[in-house]
């Protein structure tokens, strides 16, 4: 069975919005495909459609840029890009760390942060990430370009706001970290996964002016419920104590009293990834206090 008929490979936002305005929810955006001809190859989740529009060479989506305290990456921008970028590594560490840990490097030199957050699944490295540094996400979406927080785009396990064939993700925005703010993320991987994580989990703290309080913290553990969501009981027991290992400790125990994850069949009983909140929550936000207070990060665990 043939799986689309035309490919497509505009050079302008306006071309591929006309393009899929042509195709009346005929056609199908790809971006690097690698989570795309997997289903389509698996018959998941994947019709035959008319066309393919590919996105990947249009260059207001492949562009990393600061403005003024502002990060914005295009959809198009690869697992790879992030990585490489000073930008990012210097105020979004954690993005880093989650991107660099994507697939092995065939698959992060071309798979895009729009793919892992258009594909809409609870534990995407990425979206953990996105989740924490509280972005918005820029769509093409009922005929409009809007912006909206990255959290709305996801209705359930592989079903996002988006349209398929109607709707564009454009890219993303978030603020950079600043004075006695950091990020920091790891996940725990079965030893020969390739995919998602058991679990993953993404922290930002602000510290108070002394560096001996947490002054906010925002912290994206997943997968716990069908879509990614900010822990926030958990971060208001944060508020307000002191930032050393004793509240961190005790945090992170409370952690597991209240966020309650599933068993999946392929990855972890239930009981495990409790365990694992609590390693997880100790582990990152360690790091981003200890970066929070030296202003220097050096990501962890990224891949080459
Ligand atoms: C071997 C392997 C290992 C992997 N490991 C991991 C991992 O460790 N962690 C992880 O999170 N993921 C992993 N993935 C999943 C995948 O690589 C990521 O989710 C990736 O970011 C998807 O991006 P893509 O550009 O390839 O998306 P595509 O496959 O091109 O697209 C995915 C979906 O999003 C839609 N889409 C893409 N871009 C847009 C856009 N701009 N606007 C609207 N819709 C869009 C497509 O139509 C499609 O439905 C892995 C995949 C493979 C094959």
């Amino acid at each position: 069975m043939k799986l689309w008929n035309h490919y497509h490979v505009p050079q302008t936002i306006d071309e591929a919005l006309h393009l899929l305005e042509s195709y009346a929810g005929q056609a199908r955006i790809v971006a690097g495909g690698t989570d795309l001809l997997v289903d389509a190859r698996a018959e998941v989740a994947f019709e035959p459609h008319e066309a393919l529009i590919d996105i990947t060479h249009i260059p207001e989506l492949l562009n990393i840029q600061e403005e003024g305290d502002m990060i914005y990456i295009g959809a198009g921008v690869t697992h790879s890009a992030i990585v490489k970028s000073q930008i990012i590594v210097d105020s979004a560490t954690c993005l880093v760390e989650s991107c660099g840990v994507v697939g092995g490097p065939q698959v992060r030199n071309v798979a895009t942060l729009g793919g892992n957050v258009a594909h809409a699944l609870p534990a995407g490295d990425g979206t953990t990430s996105l989740v924490a540094l509280d972005a918005d996400v820029e769509v093409f979406y009922e005929g409009q370009r809007r912006w909206l927080p990255v959290c709305d785009v996801f209705l359930g396990p592989g079903r996002s706001l988006l349209q398929t064939g109607r709707d564009l993700l454009l890219g993303f925005r978030f603020k950079k970290c600043g004075q006695g703010e950091a990020t920091a993320f790891k996940r725990i991987m079965r030893p020969q996964g390739v995919a998602l994580p058991i679990m993953g989990c993404a922290v930002w703290v602000k510290l108070d002016l002394a560096f001996a309080h947490f002054e906010s913290v925002r912290i994206s553990i997943a997968p716990i419920g069908p879509k990614p969501a900010r822990a926030v009981e958990v971060e208001n027991e944060l508020v307000g104590k002191a930032a050393n290992g004793d509240t961190i400790e005790s945090v992170a125990a409370f952690a597991q009293t209240v966020l309650h994850p599933r068993t999946s069949k392929y990855r972890a009983t239930e009981d495990y990834r409790s365990e694992m909140i609590r390693v997880l929550l100790r582990r990152t936000l360690t790091l981003a206090t200890e970066r929070a207070r030296t202003g220097t990060a050096v990501p962890e665990g990224v891949g080459v």
